[in-house]
């Protein structure tokens, strides 16, 4: 159980995790913080949590458990205004999307890695932003990846996996430099090249026209191109060596497609496509 859960930025991540965490009756009282009272005052309305501070040095007061849910960009000032003034014996946690960077600011303003803090990232997410597209079953069935390193304290790690445990979730532990490279894999370059491929269409061609005729894969493929585009930049600038290598893997192989249509090369295509097809499958129904 947790006494009192600080969340320091109450949007579809935070706010997820506070209905979730209420939902099973594993916290006594939720503490809310963030940029804007209005933002907050929401969110208490719609019961995600008690009370809030817009002083994140306030929020974490007696907090037992700390949650930091804000963009990357925003950690450094967040690590720095709740640097002291965390209750003796707080773990502090975080769901940002790539943990290098994480742990690099968190060594910045600490100095070095406390054994309170354990690095944590919830594969878990939707296209929306916000406490009002918070939900308590975000988390249900989802992975949540742990990635402690040599000072993170083993109490603490396991008062983190408890809490996830408690929203549904099944936790796993990775190193982190291969969290960044997986994540970049699965889901920063996937992002990145939604974000690109309309960004594109819109210029070419007219847009009216374009989104009129767009059918079902065009919506597929695009979905995440709703998606917050400061949490975005902040990723693709937090976890860039690993994206910058995919990017050229990928423009490599775009430009072998590239070739087999200027070369009519229909057998190229089909075993691109059917290696496509066979891997996403398998994926799919596994
Ligand atoms: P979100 O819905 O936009 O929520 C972010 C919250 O942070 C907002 O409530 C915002 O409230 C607050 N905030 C922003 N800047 C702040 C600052 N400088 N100081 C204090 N509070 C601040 O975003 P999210 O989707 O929950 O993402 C939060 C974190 O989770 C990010 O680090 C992201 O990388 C990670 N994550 C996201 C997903 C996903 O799919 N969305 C999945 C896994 C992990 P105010 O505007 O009121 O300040």
């Amino acid at each position: 159980m947790i006494e009192r859960l600080c969340i320091i930025g109450v949007g579809l991540i935070g706010g997820s995790l506070a209905r979730a965490l209420r939902a099973a009756g594993f916290c006594h009282e939720i503490v809310g913080a963030g940029r804007s009272a209005e933002h907050l005052q929401k969110a208490v309305e719609l019961g995600v949590i008690d009370r809030y501070e817009t002083d994140p040095a306030l929020a974490v007061a007696g907090a037992d458990m700390v949650f930091v849910a804000v963009p990357l960009g925003a950690m450094q000032s967040v690590f720095s205004a709740i640097k002291g003034r965390l209750a003796a014996g707080a773990v502090l946690t975080d769901a940002g999307s790539a943990k290098g960077s994480v742990l690099e600011t968190v060594h910045q303003v600490f100095g070095e890695v406390p054994g309170f803090f354990v690095p944590g990232h919830p594969i878990a997410g939707t296209e929306q932003s916000g406490v009002e597209a918070s939900f308590a079953g975000l988390y249900k069935n989802r992975r949540v990846i742990l990635t402690p390193v040599e000072s993170t304290d083993a109490q603490a790690a396991g008062r983190v996996r408890a809490m996830w445990e408690a929203a549904g979730a099944e936790v796993v532990e990775m190193d982190p430099v291969h969290h960044d490279a997986v994540l970049a894999a699965t889901s920063h370059l996937p992002h990145l090249l939604a974000f690109t491929l309309v960004d594109s269409l819109v210029r070419l061609a007219d847009q009216q026209e374009l989104f009129e005729y767009a059918a079902g894969g065009f919506r597929d493929f695009t979905r995440i191109a709703s998606s917050d585009p400061v949490m975005w930049r902040d990723i693709c600038l937090a976890n860039h060596d690993a994206i910058e290598l995919l990017i050229e893997h990928f423009i490599s192989d775009l430009e072998s497609v590239n070739q087999a249509v200027q070369a009519r090369d229909g057998d190229r295509l089909l075993e691109i496509f059917t290696n496509a097809k066979r891997a996403r499958d398998g994926f799919i129904e596994k």
